[in-house]
């Protein structure tokens, strides 16, 4: 019978040593929404679990910065969905993460599933990572031993395929940081799945926009083996957007250029054709909704659709 040894580290230093010593044969868990799927599947089989869950250190939210000039947002990675989408920092500061952790699963998921793990994870629908995709932001790690010299992994780069990132196996993450959007900026988190609750993402679609900075982001879950930013799309739209006379044009032109850039896959949730279907469409309502309607649409909770 399987029965892994559990071990209750008190701090990241010592969680990170305890995954370095068992040698690649252990396995953080925090909200344990995703491993314990796996550790019942038998996809998983860690001879060492070490649970974090009494890093207190890693639950908590920061900002640098005044309200009116807000810096860079630290997030804890035990920080839960449930807790980003209503604490006020984030939905004043970055509230695409907000919106796009209100879409996830259940709210016993929400409840119990942290931002670390979600990341960690490395689903391509994971949505916190799709919106702090767009957000910039870098997982902050914590290796054993010594002061790490990638201590800071821009999270563009750090997955590497469906359940795999750049992140080696005694490494922990310890929170997630950005810059916060200016406060002009505006952002809406579309997510496309088969039903309201519940519902991994078929296709999702993270965008932010600051029109006096030139900022346009655009990222994308579920149409590529990783969460992905639309480079070439946002591209297209900086080149062309303060010249253009016909704004909702180019707006078709980049959902398309930014279907260009998906890669998917037929699965059980949808055909990769009705994929890139949907992603253009709704490519084009984000960037409708954030660079040409008038309203404040970052602040939209009806975003799941
Ligand atoms: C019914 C159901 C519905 C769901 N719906 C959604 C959804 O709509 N959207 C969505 O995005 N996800 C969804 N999920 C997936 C899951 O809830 C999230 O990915 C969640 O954020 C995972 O966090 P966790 O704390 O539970 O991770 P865990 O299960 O504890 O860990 C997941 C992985 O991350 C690693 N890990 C965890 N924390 C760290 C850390 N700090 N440093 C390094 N590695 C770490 C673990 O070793 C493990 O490999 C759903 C899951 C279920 C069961």
């Amino acid at each position: 019978m399987y029965e892994p040894a559990w071990r209750f580290p008190t701090n990241a230093a010592e969680a990170a040593e305890i995954l370095r010593d068992a040698g690649g044969d252990a396995r953080a868990i925090a909200g344990g929404t995703d491993l314990t799927v796996l550790l019942r599947t038998g996809a998983a089989r860690p001879g060492v679990i070490v649970d974090l869950g009494a890093l207190d250190d890693l639950r908590g939210i920061e900002l640098d910065g005044t309200p009116a000039a807000p810096g860079r947002m630290g997030i804890g990675a035990l920080v839960t969905h449930g807790g980003l989408a209503a604490h006020p920092l984030v939905v004043e500061h970055a509230p695409i993460l907000a919106e796009a952790c209100r879409t996830v699963g259940s709210p016993q998921i929400r409840a119990r599933g942290t931002i670390g793990g979600n990341v960690a994870h490395a689903s391509p629908a994971a949505d916190g990572s799709v919106a702090l995709l767009a957000l910039d932001a870098a997982a902050l790690t914590t290796t054993a031993g010594s002061a790490s010299d990638r201590d800071v992994l821009p999270l563009e780069g750090f997955f590497t395929g469906p359940g795999e990132t750049v992140l080696r196996p005694h490494e922990l993450i310890r929170g997630i940081a950005f810059d916060c959007p200016p406060p002009g900026a505006r952002s809406v988190y579309l997510k496309a799945g088969q039903r309201n609750a519940l519902a991994i993402a078929i296709v999702s679609v993270a965008v932010i926009h600051e029109p006096d900075g030139g900022l346009v982001r655009i990222a994308l879950g579920s149409v590529a083996p990783t969460p992905i930013r639309a480079r070439e799309a946002e591209d297209l739209f900086l080149s062309e957007w303060d010249a253009a006379t016909d704004r909702p044009a180019l707006i078709d032109g980049v959902a398309k250029r930014t279907a260009a850039c998906a890669s998917p896959i037929d699965d059980v949730r949808a055909s990769a054709r009705y994929r890139t279907m949907l992603v253009e469409a709704m490519a084009r309502d984000a960037l409708r909704r954030v660079c040409l309607e008038r309203s404040d649409s970052s602040k939209r909770s009806d975003s799941n659709r």
